[in-house]
Formats: structure tokens, sequence, C-alpha cells
């Protein structure tokens, strides 16, 4: 008999540090209310944690947990996927940490599609450190480490991972729980790598995409009639214009995951193999 699992059962006894108002309480209500639904087990998941706000979620989230080096979050999870495929697998991140640390992870880990979900809880600043530029700050923004404005272009997320491959593209916004929880349920049903990439405002250090700034330029995909299985039409949507921030399920398409290539896995789970399947001993005497 299957226990139906609640929000408390995955939280700790740590109540979150974050400024108050920050966006980062709407991503971790969603995916609590996401994981409810799902009903998945704290203990048939792990949560792989990279290095900035988003991060300190490792002390609020129970599950299994992995908090990782900057930027490097994606492989662990991509190893953690390969050698037990029975638990399920998420990425709790942000826009510094995944899309500049990160960024070649990022790019091989869609191409490797291995089974996992990945939470970018992106707010345009490394927030940890106090606001400077992140890959995703608008150019001309002025932050601690570009006082004159920012002098790069922003990374495109979305437009990234589908000229890159990926199977699952989303845009979530951390004020709109509901829709996120959506979002979330459907990138860890999805078969493959999955990104969700969450606007998520920061309070305390970017004053240009605040709540409000969101709430005037949010559109729906769903309610435009997008359809998500053309790859055309989810590639215009990467390239609208600033006043015109599109959030839903971009693309999706289902693929073999990188678990699906390993004839060994089908029957179980790495870590339920013998011992002997485990041992890399001939393997390596194989080489001397
Ligand atoms: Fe949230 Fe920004 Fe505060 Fe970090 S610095 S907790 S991202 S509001
Ligand atoms: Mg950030």
């Amino acid at each position: 008999m299957s226990t139906k699992h609640t929000m408390q059962d995955f939280e700790t006894h740590v109540f979150p540090t974050w400024c108050p108002g920050c966006g980062d309480f709407g991503i971790w209500t969603a995916l609590k209310e996401a994981l409810v639904e799902l009903n998945i087990p704290p203990h048939k998941l792990v949560v792989v944690f990279g290095i900035g706000c988003s991060g300190n979620q490792a002390n609020f989230v129970r599950a299994y947990g992995f908090h990782g080096l900057h930027g490097r979050a994606l492989p662990v999870a991509e190893g953690i996927s390969l050698a037990n495929h029975g638990i399920t697998t998420i990425v709790v991140g942000g826009d510094g940490d995944g899309y500049g640390e990160g960024m070649a992870h990022f790019i091989h880990t869609i191409r490797a599609n291995p089974n996992i979900t990945y939470l970018v809880h992106d707010n345009q600043v490394y927030g940890l450190t106090k606001g400077q530029t992140s890959p995703t700050t608008a150019k001309g923004m002025k932050t601690p480490s570009t006082p004159l404005g920012a002098t790069d272009e922003p990374v495109n997320p979305m437009a990234l991972a589908i000229a890159t491959g990926c199977g699952f593209v989303a845009r979530g916004f951390a004020g709109d729980t509901d829709h996120l929880k959506k979002l979330i349920i459907a990138g860890v049903r999805h078969r493959g790598f999955s990104l969700i990439d969450v606007l998520q405002p920061c309070v305390t250090f970017n004053h240009l995409n605040t709540y409000n700034w969101f709430y005037q330029r949010l559109v729906k995909l769903e309610d435009n009639k997008h359809d998500s299985s053309d790859r055309q039409a989810a590639w215009l949507q990467t390239q609208r214009g600033i006043d015109h921030v599109p959030i839903g399920i971009f693309y999706q398409e289902e693929k073999a995951a990188l678990q699906d290539g390993f004839a060994m896995l089908a029957e179980k789970p790495l870590v339920k193999q013998s011992a002997d399947k485990r041992n890399l001993g001939p393997l390596l005497k194989s080489m001397q």
C-alpha cells in the first residue's frame, strides 16, 4: 500500500534563510507541491544542488541530497542517475552556477540526455555573492561588477537548449507556483533531460526584473495555442522581444534517455546488481 505524502514530508527542521519576498520561496513551494502530486517518497528522491542562494535549499528539502561544487551539479546528477535509475533525480541550481561556471556541463548533459530534471532559479544576478552580473543579466543593467552597465549579450537558455537538442524545454515563474508545479510534474514525468528555467525575482539585488516587471510581460504559451511538438514554433518563442516573456512548455519530444542505451541497466539499477558486475578490478587489470 503506498503512502500519500504531504508537503511536510519534504521539509526539514530548518526554515529557509532567504530574504523575505525572494522568488526562491515560490519555487520551493512549487517543488514540494509537485512531489506531493507525483507521490514520490523522500527516500526515492535525490536532489543535487549547485552553489548559490538556490543551493541553500539543500538544508530545506528532505530527500537524499548532494551539494556540489560551483557549476558541477549536472555531471554529479548524471552519475547518480546512471548508478541508480530506480530513484528520481532532480537538480536545483541558479543562472550563475548553471549557465556560467557550469555552461559546458549544461550543453553536454543535454547531449547525453540522462533521465533528470533541471530546475534553474534564474534571477539574472549572482545573488549569494551580492548581485554581480550573471550570464542572464540584461545588457546595460548596472550591477556591482558592471557599474556602468553589463556589456555582454545575455545567454538565452531556452534557445540554447532547443538548439542543442533538448527533449523538454520549459520556463516558469516563481510568482505563479500553480503553473510552475505543473511544469515540474511534466518535467519529472518526461523521460530524459528536462530543463525548467524559472524566472525568479531577487528582491535584494535585482531591481530591474521585479515581480511587477514580469507580471507586465509574461505570456502563457498554452493560452496562445502554442504547439510544443513544433520545434520551429518553439524556436520563434525563444526569440520574442523583451516585452513578451513566454512561460510554459516551449518544446517536448520523446526520445531515448541515456539509461536506455545500456543493456545492463534494463534488468535493474546498477546499485542493485551483484558486486561482481560492479567490480572494476578485472577491467583495470586488462588495461595494465
Ligand atoms: Fe533571494 Fe536575492 Fe536574497 Fe538570494 S539575495 S535570497 S536570490 S532575494
Ligand atoms: Mg542567480
